[in-house]
């Protein structure tokens, strides 16, 4: 075992500075070559990033977002794999300014659910059809069990078998923890840890996180080590996008992926783009430090997608369904649907004075899965890779070369196809099937008739077929 690093120095925020200052788009010719590069997937270093990011004018900038779709369609193809956020607690100890949950917001309706309240849950996202949910927490568990409360949701989660249906994936979002913590979070069989840094310049998050153990800049920041340390090797991170300047961010963001690749020989599995959106009690979240408008949301996709192309990236239900259907593109491969970020809100149906923030997309579930469909992605939800082992480094040694998607194009049709079949409405069913047909027949024969098998499995009634 190394020993677990615990200062952030690797944020080095005087050399994003730097390469800020230093980066000009004067010089069309430079954009072009970086552009050029990002093609042949390599990914891209801090200084060409900083020059991406200061592009404003209008032909580089349609030249960016068309390297981003391409970049895009060769590692991910047209597929977009859906979750869904299963919020159990509300309780939190720590007060960031721009969150409802925040200790000091007393009119929210606090809650931690039971055991018997997370079921119910997972039964009404298990029935529309879901596979995957991320479990969000606040920072403070139940007085009796503790963070074992957290474990006991997993299990719970995993227990819950509804005809066909099943949850076959849970990630988690918590508050960082300890290595030991950690090593008993893998036991229960999470798929990705996921920890947003909020914000990587640390005089604006000590200024947001001005309340409990959450203030401590170094301790989250190195949390994704102790969890690789752990044994922990997909792990999510992200940026709460409007804090501070978002090309800060991204350069910064980039150094904490560099120094986990250095460290561990991997980076992260995923990326998560949130925007702060308006939360009861926070005045902050109506009113960002630092908005990030739509054009600049969409460049700082784009940028991300050439600058670590094998990084998968997540878009949340806090952007509307126009800002989602125009950004998929850039280079997203997961997103959430019919979410609740109130604990319990599946089940009640409803959304106010638990939530943690407001959503920008209410669609269900189905609704976006037509949509998706209609605009000519495949919707996906396989969770074969970390079923069958293929995490971490393994993962990324299948991705890199491009072998990844050999098997993530017939899983995502199967699974599509098992959606269609026991939760689908009639007209997304009808929509479902014609693209299921187009993409089998874009195949190249051999791996055609390995899909048709998987399919052919599925209509006869086999679920979770996975290659
Ligand atoms: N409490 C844990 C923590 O802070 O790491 C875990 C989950 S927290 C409930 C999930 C994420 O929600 C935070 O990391 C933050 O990025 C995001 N969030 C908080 N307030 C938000 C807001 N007003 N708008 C959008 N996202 C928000
Ligand atoms: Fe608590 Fe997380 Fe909200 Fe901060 S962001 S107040 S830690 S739930």
């Amino acid at each position: 075992m190394t020993a677990v690093v615990e200062k952030g120095t690797f944020i080095d925020d005087a050399a994003v500075e730097d390469a800020l200052r230093a980066a000009s788009t004067k010089d069309a010719g430079r954009v072009r070559e970086i552009l050029a590069k990002a093609e042949e997937l390599k990914g891209l270093d801090m200084d060409e990033v900083a020059v991406l990011s200061s592009i404003s004018d209008p032909e580089l900038m349609a030249e960016l977002f068309a390297t981003a779709r391409e970049v895009k369609e060769a590692i991910y193809g047209a597929r977009l794999v859906l979750f869904a956020p299963l919020y159990i607690s509300n309780l939190c100890t720590n007060d960031c300014l721009y969150c409802a949950f925040r200790v000091r917001n007393k009119a929210l309706r606090r809650r931690a659910l039971t055991q018997e309240e997370i079921r119910h849950e997972v039964e009404v996202l298990v029935d529309q059809g879901h596979k995957r949910v991320l479990l969000v927490a606040g920072e403070s568990y139940p007085k009796e069990n503790g963070f074992q409360y957290v474990l006991d949701s997993i299990a719970t989660v995993y227990d819950v078998k509804r005809g066909n249906g099943e949850i076959r994936r849970v990630n988690v979002n918590v508050a960082p923890l300890s290595v030991d913590e950690f090593r008993a979070l893998k036991a229960t069989g999470i798929g990705t840890f996921q920890l947003f840094q909020e914000t990587y310049h640390r005089a604006t998050y000590k200024a947001v996180h001005v309340g409990g153990k959450k203030k401590d800049f170094d301790w989250r920041v190195t949390g994704m080590h102790r969890a690789m340390e752990a044994g922990i090797d997909d792990v999510g991170i992200g940026v709460l996008f409007g804090l501070a300047d978002w090309r800060f961010e991204i350069l910064a963001m980039l150094q904490h992926i560099r120094e986990l690749e250095r460290a561990y020989g991997v980076g992260p599995h995923t990326i998560s783009v949130p925007r702060l959106e308006p939360a009861s009690g926070s005045d902050m979240a109506s009113h960002p430090p630092q908005p990030v408008s739509d054009v600049d949301f969409r460049k700082l996709v784009a940028i991300l997608r050439l600058a670590v192309p094998y990084t998968g990236m997540i878009l949340s239900t806090r952007e509307t369904a126009n800002l989602r259907r125009e950004t998929f593109a850039l280079g997203i491969s997961q997103i959430s649907a019919g979410s609740r970020t109130n604990p319990g809100g599946y089940e009640e149906d409803e959304e106010f004075d638990a939530a943690q923030f407001q959503l920008g997309d209410h669609r269900s579930l189905d609704e976006v899965i037509r949509d998706i469909s209609e605009l000519g992605f495949v919707p996906s939800f396989c969770t074969a890779c970390y079923r069958l082992g293929r995490t971490g480094m393994d993962f990324m040694d299948l991705a890199k070369p491009g072998d990844i998607k050999h098997h993530c194009d017939p899983n995502a049709l199967s699974t599509y196809l098992e959606y269609l079949l026991d939760y689908g409405a009639p007209e997304t069913r009808r929509v479902g099937e014609e693209t299921i047909a187009r993409k089998v027949a874009e195949m190249d024969p051999i791996r055609r008739a390995h899909t048709e098998k998987m399919l052919d499995r599925v209509r006869a009634g086999k679920r979770d077929v996975l290659c």
